[in-house]
């Protein structure tokens, strides 16, 4: 029972433990977005790449269109750049590189979408599309809080305006870019507050999913001890017990093993409870189960068939060997003593024992033949030990 109360304990514990961690929760989600985010950036790299390497192809990027060959080419030093920063930092071993992913994923986003600007102000000013272009890009793909994304976009978007306003000769024009960029860029911002909250929930419900799991993943563990365990004695139980005999009948037969089966039953047990009463009786138990695992072999396999009465499976061990034990136990249990509450408890104990032969066909004839010989054990008058072969 003291076992039983201190796991519940344990389990309290760690669930009050798990409430307060939501700092750890969110350092995780941080993470897992700028996993997105790096992701992301780098497959646009690639295809950014590639576009530059078929342009090359087609000898038309130097000579038509001399910003978008440099953007290309500051998109290749960026990459490389931020390569080699990964790397740095691995050899350095920072393994929790997500701080050099987030400082590369900003500035490249803003790289991208001040050249892009400048582009559009200075060569094709009349196209809004070219600023609009990575605006859009940036908005879809990369995942920023809203605080994040609003710092950002304020600051491109100024670089943006102010170049209008300083750079373009046509008022018409600049007021028409100004206006439909700011509403872009506005309806840019509100998506990406949609998708980040979003993304936000997502993460959210996986965490309460992981922990209700994680919750009956222990209780499931804890009902399995229950169905299966002792509670008095610790001892697998009957059940258990039927199951690992009828594995090991199996077992026997198919390698052709030789194994034993012991029951003991205390003697006049109903004598002690009657004269120290119940508790000490659970006490006696109590004390035989554990002095019982001390003394087998870890292969061997104890349980506790109900009452005062115990099984014991001997893997490996033929009739001889199993009836030596059987004797040896016996005269163990008759030597010990169990001191309750200053009283002096001793007991004795009658062994059956029984050996697997090809003839038993099935695990209930075994057990018939080890409770007979247990039965002859009491008959001839307790604390002994009778064998069958
Ligand atoms: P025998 O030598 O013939 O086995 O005599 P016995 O008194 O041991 O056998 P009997 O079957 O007459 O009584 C078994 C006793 O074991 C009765 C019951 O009170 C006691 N017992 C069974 N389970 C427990 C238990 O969990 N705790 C305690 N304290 N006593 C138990
Ligand atoms: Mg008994
Ligand atoms: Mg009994």
């Amino acid at each position: 029972l003291t076992t039983v109360y201190t796991k519940n304990h344990d389990q309290l514990d760690t669930s009050h433990e798990n409430k307060s961690s939501t700092h750890r929760d969110h350092d995780r989600f941080v993470k897992e977005v700028w996993a997105i985010n790096y992701f992301r950036i780098q497959l646009i790299i690639k295809i950014l790449i590639a576009i530059f390497a078929a342009l090359l192809f087609f000898d038309i990027a130097f000579d038509k269109y001399p910003v978008l060959f440099s953007i290309h080419l500051s998109a290749i030093g960026c990459s490389l750049l931020y390569w080699g920063m990964t790397a740095l930092a691995k050899k350095r071993g920072f393994n929790d590189s997500i701080y050099w992913q987030m400082a590369f994923v900003l500035s490249y986003c803003f790289l991208m979408v001040t050249a892009f600007g400048f582009t559009a102000l200075f060569y094709y000013i009349k196209d809004l599309i070219i600023y609009l272009l990575p605006v859009f890009a940036v908005g879809l793909f990369i995942l920023l809080s809203p605080k994040h994304s609003f710092i950002f976009f304020a600051t491109t978007h100024s670089i943006f305006v102010l170049t209008s306003i300083f750079g373009t000769t046509d008022t018409y024009l600049m007021v028409k870019n100004i206006v439909n960029s700011t509403i872009a860029v506005i309806l840019v911002l509100v998506f990406m507050r949609l998708t980040f909250q979003m993304k936000q929930h997502e993460f959210e419900q996986r965490i309460i999913i992981e922990e209700r799991t994680a919750e009956l993943e222990t209780i499931n563990q804890r009902l399995h001890e229950l169905a299966t365990t002792d509670e008095l004695t610790d001892l697998p139980n009957r059940r258990v017990f039927i199951q690992s005999l009828e594995q090991e009948m199996e077992r026997a037969h198919r390698y052709k093993h030789p194994f034993s089966v012991m029951f003991l039953d205390l003697d006049n047990f109903k004598h002690i409870n009657d004269t120290l009463g119940h508790s000490a009786g659970d006490a006696a138990l109590r004390h035989f189960a554990s002095a019982l695992k001390g003394s087998l072999r870890d292969s061997d396999m104890p349980g506790r068939m109900g009452g005062e009465e115990f099984g014991i499976i001997l893997p490996n061990t033929d009739l001889k060997n199993g009836a030596l034990l059987a004797e040896r136990l016996r005269q163990n249990i008759e030597k010990s003593t169990v001191l309750y509450q200053g009283k002096k408890i001793t007991f004795t104990a009658s062994i059956g024992v029984a050996a697997y032969s090809e003839e038993i066909s099935n695990i209930d004839e075994l057990l018939r033949k080890v409770d007979e010989a247990l039965y002859e054990a009491k008959a001839e008058g307790r604390n002994c030990i009778v064998q069958k072969a």
